[in-house]
């Protein structure tokens, strides 16, 4: 919500080339930005929380733990059950420094009244990149403090080339192999780059080093539930693997944190656990988006992890600058990537960066998923003039 509001005005502001006039004056009301998610989010709330009760399912609020294999306590009150589903989530991870209780986390952010005027990032990775654009966007300083080498590990590497160049063009500064030594009361960054001491200033310091699920508070070893890095520990019917009758699905199974993750698996883990394991779960297309500005979609192999799989594979490339609807909409920044099988001309890899590219994903991933070629794909008709279009013309041979 924030980084789609936050992206309208980045374009209205860069408008002025188009026609349309008044663009100098744009500004961004931040109060009225965050006041209209909590408007959404209490509104979807509101329906979410209504369903259970339209299908007879009792709702208890409270905190729920394990007081034995079959009970669990809530608020003090016991309840005693056949079956579990572990849905408990993930929370954003502090890490152990002097004055991190002073950096905010993304469940903080969210709820900012004001807008930090410098915000540093520490953490990379597609929270800490989501953020930086979008606060950049809104016209934050950004600085994003990445502990690795590269920024966004699991990207493809000339998407992340692009992304780079985005974020220079935003004005993005962004460290790698930094280390984080403390964050002080004035929420000074103090770090150290390849042995050399740094000092970063800010008035806001986000946090965003990982979620880790949120199962520990559950006392799962009451019920005999295994972990795996703080996840339940689950097999391909969501069963955990140690404690037959428990079940975990989301964040807390730890596979793939994305809320289409969590909604795919709870049918799926309640089904199982209801009727006995006869749904399995299969995660071997999976599509998944960065929103960063601009946005990034991936799905099935990047290059470099065909090449490591010793793959014979050949790469098709087309840059948003040759999409007609691309050039209308003045969004031509941005580049379509497939890697495919050479042999088979099957598609192994769909990597998109650009205005949409969480929408071009989804076409490839159903043509992976349908086993489709890339020439199959680049025979198609499409509708034209659409930056969909582009993922059609990149297969085109
Ligand atoms: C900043 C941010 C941006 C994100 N952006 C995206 C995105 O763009 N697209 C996407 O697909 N995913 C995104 N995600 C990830 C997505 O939000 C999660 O993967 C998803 O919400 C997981 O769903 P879940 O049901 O497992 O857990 P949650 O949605 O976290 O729900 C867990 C629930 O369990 C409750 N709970 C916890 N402990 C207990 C307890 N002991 N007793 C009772 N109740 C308890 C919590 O109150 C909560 O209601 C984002 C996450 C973050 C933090």
């Amino acid at each position: 919500m924030l980084v789609s509001t936050v992206e309208l005005f980045h374009r209205a502001k860069r408008a002025g080339h188009l026609g349309i006039k008044g663009t100098e004056g744009l500004s961004l009301d931040w109060q009225a930005v965050i006041a209209r998610k909590d408007d959404i989010v209490a509104r979807w709330s509101k329906g979410k929380n209504a369903a259970p009760a339209k299908l007879g399912i009792p709702v208890l609020t409270g905190h729920g733990k394990f007081a034995g294999p079959n009970e669990v306590t809530v608020d003090g009150r016991n309840y005693s059950a056949g079956k579990f589903v572990i849905a408990t989530g993930s929370k954003p991870a502090r890490p152990s420094i002097p004055g991190a209780e002073l950096g905010i986390t993304s469940d903080e952010l969210i709820h900012l009244t004001e807008q930090p005027k410098h915000l540093v990032i520490v953490g990379g990775g597609f929270i800490g990149l989501e953020f930086g654009f979008a606060l950049a966007a809104a016209g934050s300083n950004v600085t994003i403090l990445q502990s690795g080498p590269q920024i966004g590990a699991a990207l493809d590497d000339e998407i992340r080339d692009i992304l780079l160049e985005s974020a220079k063009q935003a004005g993005i500064i962004i460290s790698t192999n930094v280390k984080v030594k403390s964050i002080g009361a004035d929420k000074t960054v103090q770090a150290e780059i390849n042995g050399r001491g740094e000092v970063f200033s800010a008035d806001q310091v986000l946090l965003a080093t990982g979620r880790p699920s949120n199962v520990a508070p559950l006392d799962p070893q009451v019920a005999g539930i295994e972990l795996d890095r703080g996840a339940v520990k689950v097999n391909e019917y969501l069963q955990s693997v140690s404690a037959p009758h428990v079940f975990a699905v989301g964040d807390a199974a730890g596979k793939h944190q994305h809320s289409p993750v969590a909604w795919y698996e709870g049918p799926i883990a309640a089904h199982n656990a209801l009727k006995g394991n006869q749904r399995r779960t299969d995660f071997s297309v999976f599509p998944s988006a960065i929103f960063t500005i601009p946005a990034i979609g991936q799905v099935g192999l990047t290059e470099k992890q065909a090449l490591s799989q010793g793959l014979k594979i050949k790469v098709s490339k087309l840059a948003y600058d040759n999409n007609p609807a691309a050039g209308v909409r003045d969004e031509t920044e941005g580049m379509v990537k497939v890697v495919y099988d050479e042999a088979t001309d099957k598609i192994l890899g769909v990597h998109v960066i650009g205005a949409h590219a969480e929408d071009i994903v989804q076409i490839a991933a159903v043509a992976i998923r349908g086993g489709l070629t890339k020439s199959q794909v680049g025979s198609m008709h499409y509708v034209f003039p659409t930056i969909g279009g582009a993922i059609f013309d990149t297969m085109a041979s």
